[in-house]
């Protein structure tokens, strides 16, 4: 097990576009292990590199059983949404807000040896799709809120406990989010 410290709301790494994969070698595997450990004890449905702190195309997701992994990720999603599934996130221990998502989502890239992948989801497995390829963007699930439910959002999370703390000085294992949070 190599569990890393979750990287927190505020962390400027969760705001830098990560870069694609060009060497699928022994470290990219380590990573996939790390992100899966890391993952599986928050626990978690979802974990994208920038989490912990590494600047990399990859996310691993746990959904309905289905444990994974997908690099470079690339997405293709249906136009209906769910307007209002409720979300979280590893990096926002403990909360977590209605944000609108596509239904559907194809997801194109590749597995840690470097073959092409194709993985489809719906529902909790789309929501997850688009919210770790999102963190490979520097973008996070408060960006996809409407603005009054944004801002419902950010005085929570200036209220929660973890609010204003400087990784890695804390390591948080968030139980509390019933393994939802992405
Ligand atoms: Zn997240």
């Amino acid at each position: 097990m190599a569990i890393q410290s979750i990287r927190l709301f505020g962390d400027p790494v969760l705001r830098t576009p990560a870069a694609p994969v060009v060497d699928f070698d022994k470290e990219l595997r380590k990573l996939v292990k790390d992100l899966t450990d890391t993952m599986m004890d928050a626990p978690g449905a979802g974990l994208a590199a920038p989490q912990i702190g590494v600047g990399l195309r990859v996310f691993t997701y746990y959904v309905d059983d289905q444990l994974g992994h997908l690099i470079n990720p690339d997405l293709d999603l249906s136009a209906d949404l769910d307007e209002e599934g409720e979300e979280g996130c590893l990096s926002f221990p403990g909360l977590s807000f209605p944000t609108p998502r596509a239904i559907r989502a194809v997801a194109k890239g590749l597995d840690m040896h470097g073959e092409p992948v194709t993985l489809e989801g719906t529902d909790l497995m789309a929501r997850c799709f688009q919210h770790e390829t999102d963190h490979l963007d520097g973008i996070l699930f408060i960006d996809r809120m409407d603005s009054a439910q944004r801002k419902l959002a950010m005085k929570a999370i200036r209220e929660a406990e973890w609010s204003g703390l400087t990784p890695p000085a804390v390591k948080f294992s968030p139980h509390a989010t019933g393994g939802k949070a992405l």
